[in-house]
Parts: C-alpha cells; sequence; structure tokens
C-alpha cells in the first residue's frame, strides 16, 4: 500500500501545480500575450498528461493489492472453516468442540469444555463464555 499512497501523492502534487497555471490564466487571462498563453497551455497540458501516468500506476498498484487481498481472504476463509454436527461447531484437526450460541450470536469461536458420562449422567460440552452446555447423541 506504500506505492499507492505515494502514486497518489504525487497525483495530488501535479494536480496542485496544474490548478495553479489553470488559476493564473484566469487571472490574467487580459494581460497575457498569445506567446505566454500558448506556453501557459503547454505546461497545464504536460502536467495533465503527468497526472494521468500517476493516476494509471495508482490503479495498477490497487488492482495488485485488491488481488492480494482477495487470495488472503479466501486463505482465511479456508483455514476458519466450521461445521455444524451434533449440535456443536467443528474445525478440522480440532477435537474440542466449539458452543454453538457464542458461535451463532456472539460471533466469537468459543471451546467448549467436555465431561465424560459418569452414571446416570450423560456426556456433556460445557461453555465458559455463556453457560451453555451440549448434550451430544454421539461420544
Ligand atoms: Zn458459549
Amino acid at each position: 500500500m506504500a506505492g499507492v499512497l505515494a502514486s497518489t501523492a504525487a497525483a495530488v502534487g501535479i494536480i496542485d501545480k496544474a490548478v495553479g497555471i489553470a488559476k493564473k490564466l484566469a487571472d490574467d487571462s487580459g494581460e497575457l500575450d498569445k506567446a505566454t498563453l500558448k506556453l501557459e497551455l503547454a505546461n497545464l497540458m504536460s502536467e495533465l498528461a503527468s497526472v494521468k501516468m500517476e493516476v494509471i500506476t495508482t490503479q495498477a498498484l490497487l488492482f495488485d493489492a485488491e488481488q492480494k487481498n482477495k487470495k488472503l481472504e479466501e486463505q482465511l476463509k479456508d483455514k476458519q472453516t466450521f461445521t455444524f454436527n451434533d449440535g456443536l461447531y467443528w474445525k478440522e484437526g480440532d477435537e474440542t468442540a466449539f458452543c454453538p450460541k457464542c458461535y451463532e450470536v456472539e460471533k466469537v469461536q468459543t471451546h467448549m469444555i467436555f465431561s465424560r458420562a459418569v452414571g446416570s449422567y450423560s456426556a456433556s460440552w460445557y461453555c465458559n463464555n455463556c453457560r451453555n452446555s451440549i448434550y451430544p447423541k454421539s461420544r
């Protein structure tokens, strides 16, 4: 993004110069001779051509940044793929369930705590964040 900022700053600088020339032409229009007018107009056109080049550079840099951003977003999405199974959220390669209430309502990923079945109590997952208990059919 540093390239984009530098390129944008350069474009703004050139636009300032062009505006200066245009202002001079407007203010002194009555007093300027034809030769001076022609010279100032040529300067103005040169500045406008420069700013066009800077904008094209900025456009290319922004396009690259956008592509990179899209790629990173996709990677992030893959990394955070959650599956909903047996009333719980699971992440690939992670044996600990995530709380469905926290994930769906609060949009936070909270690991739950597993309690094995003991006597008449069935196995459960408990969330320390929202105190939600889930009794899965499996496990
Ligand atoms: Zn929770």
